[in-house]
Order: structure tokens, then sequence, then C-alpha cells
């Protein structure tokens, strides 16, 4: 399986709550965000308000719930959590809104997959606190109104393309994540060895952080690996060899790029002659999901500088067939 998914089934849950970052000036990284938050939490305690309907977007892993939970955290509020696809009805919804308590947070991952009819149960709601319902059906069917406490929804989103605009215009503040740098995935690959007892030299957290895909979730499932790795192999310490080896053991490649990403790129240049493809013909020749493509493993590749997106389809570059060794024909763009 991918090491992009949360996989519930393993420890990563709970090994994920000693890691987790609590407060605002714990989030490794993100500085635009973490200073625009900063000031827009600390201007809404000094005023007694509530917080801003928030919309955070960018890719999985990069910190989006993170987030939600250190908005209620430096608020003083309680969250509660739900996503787009569990919120199948209005009534799914109204329950969890009826149930907030004056300034809580609810937070909605995956915005983008609610259905029509819950998300215009939810624009009333954000704008005036109001819950507009109808309950029953046929002649039966009638409307009710409520009065809702204040509530900051924070919506999160793996692009904020996907939302129809109704939706996107109701969030007060917008926040975009970007991958991390090598710099703050070190830090937050010594941070989490810190906190999981793991004994860390330099070089050893470096070495994860390169192949991590930019992800903080990607290196802090590289870290337990190398770990596992280190007390078997080793005497327990992370050290850059033991790193090395134990990432190369998992075919992470020294880019960071897992076999979807190598499939991917390998099928535009096999199957497509490097492209342009469109979308969805690459979906059909590596069997993945259109979405999967579009929001886990192209952004990554194109923000490394692999492939491109034209306005003809998706191209790869002069760097992704040095990658594999390949010579690049003439016209491969750079
Ligand atoms: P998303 O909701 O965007 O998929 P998460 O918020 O679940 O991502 O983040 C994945 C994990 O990565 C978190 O559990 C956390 O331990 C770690 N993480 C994310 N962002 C940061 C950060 N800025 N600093 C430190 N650790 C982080």
């Amino acid at each position: 399986d991918r090491l992009i998914a949360a996989d519930p089934q393993t420890g990563e849950v709970r090994a994920d709550h000693a890691i987790r970052p609590q407060r605002l000036a714990d989030y490794i990284g993100q500085p635009r965000v973490r200073e625009q938050l900063d000031i827009f939490i600390a201007a809404a305690r000094q005023r007694g308000d509530s917080l801003d309907h928030t919309l955070v977007f960018g890719p999985p892993g990069l910190g989006k719930t993170t987030l939600a939970n250190i908005i209620a955290e430096e608020m003083g509020v309680d969250i509660k959590s739900t996503s787009g696809p569990v919120l199948e009805r209005a009534g799914d919804l109204a329950a969890m809104l009826t149930n907030l308590q004056p300034g809580d947070v609810l937070f909605i991952d995956e915005i983008h997959r609610l259905p029509a009819a819950v998300e215009e149960v939810l624009y009333p709601a954000m704008e005036d606190f109001q819950l507009d319902i109808m309950i029953g059906e046929g002649p039966a069917a009638r409307s009710i109104k409520l009065d809702l406490p204040k509530f900051t929804l924070v919506g999160a989103t793996t692009r904020a393309g996907l939302l129809t605009s109704p939706l996107r215009d109701r969030f007060g503040i917008v926040q975009r994540l970007e991958f991390y740098d090598i710099d703050e995935l070190t830090e937050i690959v010594a941070r989490s060895a810190r906190l999981l007892g793991i004994e860390a030299q330099g070089g050893g957290a470096a070495e994860i952080a390169r192949r991590a895909r930019g992800t903080p979730r990607i290196a802090n499932r590289l870290l337990r690996r190398v770990r596992d790795y280190a007390e078997v192999r080793g005497d327990g310490r992370l050290t850059k060899d033991i790193a090395d080896l134990a990432l190369n053991m998992l075919h992470v490649d020294t880019h960071g790029l897992d076999h979807m990403d190598r499939r991917l790129l390998l099928a535009m240049i096999e199957k497509f002659d490097g492209g342009p493809v469109g979308v969805d013909s690459l979906a059909a020749a590596i069997s993945e999901e259109r979405d999967t493509i579009e929001d886990v493993i192209e952004p990554y590749l194109i923000q490394q500088g692999f492939m491109l997106r034209t306005a003809r389809g998706r191209m790869v570059t002069r760097q992704a067939y040095l990658h594999f060794g390949l010579a690049a024909e003439d016209g491969v763009p750079d």
C-alpha cells in the first residue's frame, strides 16, 4: 500500500497522538500560514469572538487536520470532527451542528465531498448561525429553523478548486499548505524521534527528510520503519547509514519517489512518449483513480520538476528521463 494513506489498523494512530503538534508554536514550517493564524487567533481572542470560518487546502499528509486541532487548542474550545463523505444526509449535519457549544470548532475533512443537499444546510449555518432544515416528506413535510451557537467551521480539502464557489465564498480565512522543505522535515523528524525516544544523529533525520516526499506524514512513517530496522539490524540508533539501508529496502528512492510515482512517470515515458497525455488516459494506463493522480501523486512530481501540466496534457521533463537513467529526445521540456 501507499505510504501516504493513513492506516487506522496500525499503531500509527497511537504513535501519531504522541507526536502531533498541539500548539501553533510546535507546528513546524508553513511560516506564512502560522504568522497569519497567529494574528487572526489573537485578534479573535482579544475580542472574545470566535475565529472566522477557515478553509485549509493542500495535498494529504501536510498537516490540515493538525492545524484544525491547533486552532481549537489555541482558541481554548472543543473540536468536533467529521468528514464530507460521512455526512450523507442533511440530518447528519444538523445533528453535528446542534451538538456544538458556543465557540466550538467543527472540522469537516474532505469538505468537497459533501452532498449538495447537505452543503445547502451549511450555508445559513455558516452565515447566520441558523439551522434551516426540512423534516418529513410529502404533505406532512415542514421546515424548521433553529438558532445555532456561534462556531468556527474549519474545512479541509486537497484542492480549493474542488469547492463550489458559494461554499468557498463563505470562508473568511483561506490557507494553502505547501510541501515542506528538507530543513523543515529534518526538524519534524528530529522532534518526532525525540518524542518517541529514538536516539537520532543529525544525518539520520536529514536522510529521512530528503526522502519523505515533502510530507510530514510520510516522514513520521518512514521514521518508524527506520527505527524497526535500526533495532533489528543496528544498535537502535538512527544514523544516516541505517536510514539509507532501511529506505532502500522500502524502495523509497533518493528523491523520495515511491513506486506509484515511478509507475506514473514511467508510464508517461514508455506508453505516451513523454506526453502530452490527458489525465484520464494516464489513469487508465496505470489503473489509478483520476483523483488520486491529481490530488496525491502529481502535485509533488510537478513541484519537484519531474512533470508539467500544460493546456494539452501532462508532460514529463528532462529531469524525469535523467532520474531513470534514460536519454531524453530533443523537444522534451526542461
Ligand atoms: P492532513 O490532514 O493534511 O492529511 P495531518 O494533519 O493528519 O495531515 O498530518 C499528518 C501528520 O504529520 C500529523 O499527525 C503530524 O504528526 C505531522 N505533521 C503535520 N504537519 C506538521 C507540522 N507542521 N509540524 C510537525 N508535524 C506535522
